[in-house]
């Protein structure tokens, strides 16, 4: 990935005015304690109560001529067993929240966010909250719009003072995707060549942990420098697709490949899965990058249509997880972006320069409406790329998150 080198060095300018302080150092992280905020304790006491009534032979026959609870009719249980999270490199809250404006004018976008983002703007964002004022119905949330006006967009919600934050003060891809897959604070990754020891275990390391097989997970990425902050134990035992393969194209830019040939191993690998009845993956993690590379070249009508692009393959790839038994309707869908990047006309560049910390993120349940409410209250406390790990691994999981311990 290009980057200024200068990127990597503490500049001249003021912390406070880069950076919020409270995003440095928050990922410390404790795990185990139980959580009374956290709904999916209830809901997996309750799994557990309707396990024995329909389970234990004894129970069975003891309530036999009980007719059927009539609250358990109305509708069908919710279900998450599969996590789908998806980064698209560099697409700054400008892009994302108000569209094709370059220098985010008042005279308002050139192109507007639905056009850029049709799928997840359009169709995904149709089932956001401004919507549907019945919750039941709501199956997407938006966090980060830092440019909401009190009264609109209200299909985004997020922390009171409604931003999304990096959590670590670099401001460049490799720290945050080591934080989002870490769903903690990777404090050793400071560059984008990060080669060493991770030093604490990631959300795949904890899923298998869990006890998840190496077959059930998978990591894919145009940029090949993700597969350094998968894991901390490597080397791993799950699918890691990186970089650039043999027979893909050479990209202009260094260590990736162009999105085409990711979305192609990724179809590519699904398919293959499918085919062999190989089950689900518990776990997909997918990193687009051209726009990033258009952005750093300063192309920005490439950089829209890298974009553009990766609304579509997240539509073909939504739509054919969602066409499979093994996933549709019990699939959480996470989908966010590794920083920011400057304001106006320095829209280019990113790293210690303002603007660089503000991230968003979406997530997408279908079918998942009461699961969607308590996630999205998660992310209302704090936004950043450490609970966005940890919503992951809670979600597949349906364990605890402890989001308490995490700021
Ligand atoms: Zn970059």
């Amino acid at each position: 990935m290009i980057q200024n080198a200068g990127d990597l060095r503490p500049k001249s300018m003021s912390t406070k005015e880069s950076y919020n302080n409270s995003t440095v150092n928050a990922g410390v992280r404790r795990r185990g304690a139980f959580s009374p905020r956290w709904p999916l304790a209830g809901a997996g006491l309750l799994a557990i109560l309707l396990y024995m009534y329909a389970g234990d032979s004894h129970f069975v026959k003891t309530v036999a001529q009980t007719p059927a609870p009539a609250a358990k009719q109305d509708a069908a249980p919710e279900t998450t067993e599969n996590v789908v999270m998806i980064v698209l490199d560099g697409v700054r809250t400008e892009e994302f929240f108000i569209g094709a404006n370059p220098y985010a004018s008042k005279r308002g976008p050139a192109q507007a966010k639905e056009k850029l983002f049709p799928f997840l703007w359009g169709e995904l964002g149709a089932r956001a909250q401004s919507a549907h004022s019945d919750s039941a119905k709501i199956e997407t949330r938006f966090f980060g719009d830092r440019f909401r006006r009190r009264g609109r967009n209200r299909d985004a919600a997020g922390p009171k003072d409604g931003l999304c934050r990096i959590d670590n003060n670099y401001g460049i891809s490799l720290p945050a995707y080591a934080d989002l897959l870490g769903g903690v604070r990777q404090p050793t990754v400071r560059s984008n060549t990060f080669q060493g020891r991770l030093p604490h275990p990631t959300v795949l390391d904890r899923l298998l942990e869990h006890g998840f097989v190496g077959s059930e997970l998978a990591v894919f990425s145009s940029w090949k420098h993700i597969a350094s902050v998968v894991s901390a134990t490597p080397p791993v035992d799950f699918h890691v697709n990186t970089g650039r393969q043999s027979g893909d194209r050479r990209p202009r830019w260094k260590d990736a490949r162009y999105d085409r040939d990711l979305h192609k191993a990724v179809m590519g690998y699904l398919g293959e899965r499918t085919d062999r009845g190989a089950g689900p993956l518990r776990f997909l993690f997918v990193a687009y990058n051209d726009s990033d590379e258009w952005a750093h070249i300063g192309n920005y009508g490439r950089y829209l249509n890298a974009m553009r692009r990766q609304d579509a393959y997240i539509r073909e790839l939504y739509g054919y997880l969602e066409s499979q038994p093994d996933y549709r309707a019990k699939t959480l869908y996470i989908i966010t972006t590794d920083h920011g990047r400057g304001r106006g006309r320095h829209w280019k560049s990113h790293g210690r320069i303002p603007g660089s910390q503000y991230i968003w993120a979406m997530i997408h349940a279908p079918g998942q409406s009461a699961r969607l409410t308590s996630l999205a209250r998660a992310l209302g406390e704090r936004c950043s790329h450490t609970t966005l790990g940890d919503l992951a691994y809670a979600a597949a999981t349906g364990e605890d998150p402890d989001l308490a311990a995490n700021y």
